[in-house]
Formats: C-alpha cells, structure tokens, sequence
C-alpha cells in the first residue's frame, strides 16, 4: 500500500499532483509520503505489539535528516553502518538507546563515537572485531555492550548481491563457531555479551528462510544459556521484500505470526532492523524523458535520470515499474523499449526491454519503488549534481534535501600551487 495514485488522471502523492513537484523541484528529483512512511512503520511495529522489541530502521536504505526525525518520532531506532550514520542519526534525533551498529569493517574512531554516543550495542562479526572493541571501550573507560552476528548457512533465495547469510559471505560468525566466539567474548574485560544477531538477506519474498535461520539462532540461544552465558536480546535484522513488480512478498503480520511462537518463551526482546520494507515504496524517483531514438534493433527513451541517480538496475538488474504522470499516456500503444540516462555508460540504465506506452520528449515519468537504496547510493558520476528529495504530507511540498550546485560538485578539491 503506498500513497502515489492517478486521480483526475493525473499521478499524486498524498493530495498532490507529482507533476506540480516536478515543476517546483525540477527533474529528476525523489519524493517520499509521509502518510506511507508512518503506515508502513505503524505496521512493522504493530505486528509485533505481543513481544517486547526495538525497532532500529536500517537507514542505509534512506538516510535524510527528516526522513530519520520521521521515524524517531514514531518511536523507532536506527541500524547504523558507518561513523556517518551514526552522526546523521544523532542530528536527527534518534535515541542512543535505539541505536544498534552493524558492519564488517567497524574502524576505531566509528568504535569510539559510538561508545561516546552509548548506543544500544554493536553486532560484531568477527573475533577481530571483537578484540577491536575491547581495546576502545577499555581506552575510554566503558564496557560496550554487543551481539554476535551468526551467520547461518541460510539461502534467502535473492538477489548474491544483496544475500548475506550463506557462508560464503563475508558477514557474521559461522554458525558452527558461534559458541567459540561467545565465550570469548564473555571473557573479554570490556565486553558485555548482550545479544544474538542474524540477518541474512534483503528482499526477502517468503518466511521460510526467515524461520529457517531463526530457528538456528534460537538453538544457538538455548546452548548458550546452557554454559552461563545469558542474552537479552534476539536480532533478527532487516530483509522483508517488497513488491518492485509481481512479487508477493510476507507482510509484517504474516513474519511476526511466524516467528512469534518460537521466540516468545524465550523472554528476550526482539530487535529488528527493516528497511526497504518502510521506505521502497514510500518513494518515487520523477524524471523527464529528453529524447527518443530508435536504434536498429532497439528503442530508447533518453531520460534525465541516469544511473547516478538510481543505481539499482544497473547494479542489481533490479526492477522498477515506470508510470507516466499522466495517466493518460499510459493507454497508448505501447513497445519495447530501453530506459536510459545520459550517463557515459552502456550499463546506466533504468529499465531494459521494458514494454512501455509510447513516450514523447517532455514527458514526466515516474520511477516507482524508489524510497529504499534509491538517493542513498547516488554519486556525482559525470559532475552530475545529486537530486534533490522531498517529502510530502496531505498538501503540503517539503523539499527535505535541496539540489547540489556546480560549486557543490567541487567541494574540498584543490589545485595544488605547482600546478598553478
Ligand atoms: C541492509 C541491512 C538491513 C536492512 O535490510 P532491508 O532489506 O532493507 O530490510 C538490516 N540489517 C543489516 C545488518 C543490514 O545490513
């Protein structure tokens, strides 16, 4: 369910025509429904309303400073990856206390600032990282609280970019090496073990490898109590899919009916860690087709969103519906065609051998599904300026992230004096 309809045969979000955003932000540009953000939210957190829990959303999906209050004041946390989440995160006003950080590769300083802020904890993912931990918490004079992330041998069944449970991934502790690494981190000075993390995957269009995976880390839960060593907190990550085309993914309920008998004696509290869940299709990316060009053998429809914009087909193949604003256009004849940006690149593409109504230049388009690893992973590629973002509530236009300028793209660049 998401807020962008056709009314008087024009596409809104909420109680605005996107193409009168289109006209006050120009194009390309994202723009997020609150209405959507808050019902998606509303909907995870309510789903498991039975079990105490923490909500940390993922923000790699979506990082804007009003996006992050949004769900701040809904009562949600964050899963932070970098130094630089955690510092949007805490301008934001996210609770430190609702703060988990994940990631492979956490450096010192990231280590440190998380320790100053007193985040709820880290998932840690190797005995190195472990050992990393200890050191800084012991320098400033804390004990940092932590949760293994146990890698459980799980297929998810997405996208290899985007699977992270198998074991030949780089995240998390092997299953069969989890016991290991807890004792070891229960005997580390300035560690306190406090949870079990897993998280295999994103997009995730069934249960099963959910329950799967949580069934080993319960087990895991059960072993360790076994040998004195007592969690609070049972994470189960992000992962939840949804519908980019004809998918059918779970919805929150339908996860937590699942998981909820086989956590719920356990009296631990649950963290989870959605994403793209709450935000992919709370967000559209708009974009203008420039020209059209029929190759011999293939039609384009050159738009001025390119693949800096919007990584994801061209990184994942990923799909995303594409919808002219007016609704109209849509019923003419329609063909096979490439959707394209003028990025210098045979791989910048936003959709391929897409069946789409005829197109003129001129046109509006809308890009749908974008709200989740759409702006997050935009580049300056070919100098060109980042969108800008905007949110928007019943009637009203928020610009939450203004368009880079050309002084923007040169920022922090210098010319050294020899060269002058
Ligand atoms: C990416 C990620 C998530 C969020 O995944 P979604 O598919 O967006 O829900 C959650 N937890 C961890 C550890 C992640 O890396």
């Amino acid at each position: 369910m998401h807020s962008f309809e056709y009314r008087q045969g024009e596409l809104y979000c909420e109680q605005v025509p996107v193409s009168r955003i289109a006209k006050e932000l120009g194009t390309p540009c994202y723009v997020y429904s609150y209405a959507t953000l808050v019902r998606h939210f509303r909907a995870y957190d309510s789903a498991f309303k039975n079990i105490p829990h923490v909500i940390a959303f993922a923000m790699k999906a979506n990082s804007n400073l009003a996006i992050l209050r949004l769900m701040a004041k809904e009562g949600s946390g964050v899963d932070i990856v970098s130094g630089g989440e955690l510092f949007r995160a805490l301008k934001a006003g996210v609770p430190p206390s609702k703060i988990v950080f994940a990631g492979v590769g956490k450096a010192p300083q990231e280590i440190r600032d998380a320790l100053k802020a007193d985040i709820l904890m880290f998932n840690v993912e190797s005995p190195s990282e472990l050992y990393a931990i200890d050191e800084v918490a012991a320098e400033v004079g804390k004990k940092a609280c932590v949760a293994l992330r146990i890698n459980p041998d799980i297929d998810p069944k997405t996208h290899p970019y985007i699977s992270t449970g198998l074991k030949k991934s780089k995240f998390g502790i092997a299953a069969d090496r989890a016991v290991e690494e807890f004792t070891l981190a229960s005997s580390l000075s300035h560690i306190e073990v406090v949870g079990v993390h897993a998280h295999i995957g994103s997009q995730l269009t069934e249960v099963a490898p959910f329950i799967e995976a949580l069934k080993k880390v319960v087990q895991l839960v059960e072993t360790l109590k076994g040998k004195g060593i007592n969690v609070q907190y049972l994470n189960i990550g992000g992962g939840l899919g949804i519908t980019y085309s004809d998918e059918k993914p779970p919805l929150p309920q339908d996860l937590s009916n699942a998981i909820l008998p086989l956590v719920q004696d356990l009296k631990l509290t649950l963290v989870m860690e959605p994403g793209r869940v709450i935000v992919g299709n709370a967000g559209i990316l708009v974009t203008k087709a420039l020209y059209l060009k029929e190759g011999e053998t293939k039609s384009f429809v050159i738009v001025d969103a390119a693949m800096n914009d919007l990584i994801r087909p061209s990184l994942y193949g990923a799909y995303h519906e594409i919808r002219p604003l007016n609704e109209e256009a849509g019923h003419r004849a329609k063909h096979s065609v490439d959707i394209v940006g003028p990025v210098c690149e045979s791989g910048d593409f936003l959709a391929k051998d897409r069946l789409l109504a005829a197109v003129k230049p001129g046109e509006l388009l809308a890009v749908m599904s974008a709200g989740a690893y759409g702006f997050v992973m935009a580049s300056n590629y070919n100098s060109r300026p980042r969108v800008p973002e905007a949110l928007i509530k019943g009637g009203e236009i928020h610009v939450i992230r203004t368009r880079e300028t050309y002084d923007d793209l040169i920022k922090g660049e210098t010319i050294p004096a020899f060269l002058t």
